[in-house]
């Protein structure tokens, strides 16, 4: 690809993951290589077909939990946010290494030529029901295996946040287990923003992402898949989040920086001692020097959360 992509083509990447991969297929199969072809033709790559299974999980809607002691309604509202993201493809055997225990129910979405597509997302809340709190996430693109329509879901590798409520909200609802990290701020430039660790001398994990874009978008959905439950009654889930934004932009390998501490060195975003260390997940994937394949921002967002249905295959 010569040119810069229309923002037209691009638009409906900004929080679409699995989207992103159709998009980019259409206008740039350079970057995403088989990835294209085969997306192309998957159709139908939303799980339509589990909808029927509703009947089988929580309620889909209306369902109430209780998060530190209050009522948390489902499904839950995100009124103001700023989102930045870059896309990346690492390498296959490297991604489903990642995902630990995980593995004998997920596996890592081959886009072709053995690359996974890792998505790495800042999240600046200002009006939510979990909180007001800037987020780091680390996700890849997963298939559940025995999956006959091998449908694509958003596998969290790391969600950091700064507070306990909205790391509290997470694991009743879905089953995710967030890390509490107070370290991680979010900064605003003129032209960029960075979601990280303040440090003035020399690295911390920190990405920065090129702040852009007048374009619209509205409800576009991704899908996740998580764990709930301990012992025999562990059950898989899947859940929608359905998000809209203005003052969106998106292009293909962009300006994004994405800087790693070292494990201990108090520059990471991992400090509470049991998680996963951030920065060494992301070196394994040896995306720290390298530009996205697609990156974008969101100046202001909306979302909804869904509740987490569980998956079932049996119909
Ligand atoms: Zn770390």
């Amino acid at each position: 690809m010569a040119s810069a992509p229309p923002e037209a083509l691009l638009r409906n990447m900004v929080s679409g993951y699995v989207n992103c991969l159709g998009e980019l297929a259409a206008i740039a199969p350079s970057i995403a290589e088989k990835a294209a072809m085969e997306l192309t033709r998957r159709s139908d790559a939303s799980p339509q077909p589990y909808l029927s299974d509703v009947d089988a999980g929580p309620e889909p809607n209306g369902e109430i939990f209780e998060v530190d002691g209050k009522p948390f309604a489902m499904p839950a509202r995100v009124l103001d946010a700023s989102q930045g993201w870059a896309m990346f493809f690492v390498d296959t055997e490297a991604a489903n290494r990642s995902l630990g225990a995980a593995r004998h129910i997920l596996s890592a979405f081959d886009a072709g030529g053995g690359r996974t597509p890792l998505m790495i997302v800042g999240v600046d809340y200002r009006n939510s029901d979990f909180g007001v709190y800037p987020e780091f996430v680390v996700a890849l693109t997963v298939t559940v295996k025995d999956d006959p329509a091998r449908q694509l879901f958003t596998h969290y590798l790391a969600i950091v946040v700064t507070q306990e409520f909205t790391k509290e909200a997470a694991r009743i609802v879905w089953g995710l287990e967030k890390i509490v990290s107070p370290k991680l701020a979010v900064g605003y430039a003129a032209d960029n923003v960075l979601f990280g660790v303040p440090n003035a001398k020399g690295k911390a994990l920190s990405i920065r992402f090129p702040r852009f874009g007048d374009a619209r978008s509205s409800d576009l959905p991704t899908f996740s898949i998580s764990q709930r439950g301990a012992g025999p009654e562990r059950r898989t889930y899947w859940a929608m989040t359905t998000k809209s934004g203005s003052g969106e932009g998106t292009q293909i390998g962009g300006s994004v920086i994405l800087e790693l501490g070292t494990s201990g060195d108090g520059l990471c975003l991992c400090a509470d001692g049991k998680s996963v260390c951030v920065c060494e997940m992301l070196r394994s994937f040896d995306i720290a020097d390298r530009l996205p394949a697609a990156n974008g921002w969101t100046e202001r967002q909306t979302a909804i959360y869904g509740p987490a249905r569980l998956l079932d295959f049996r119909r």
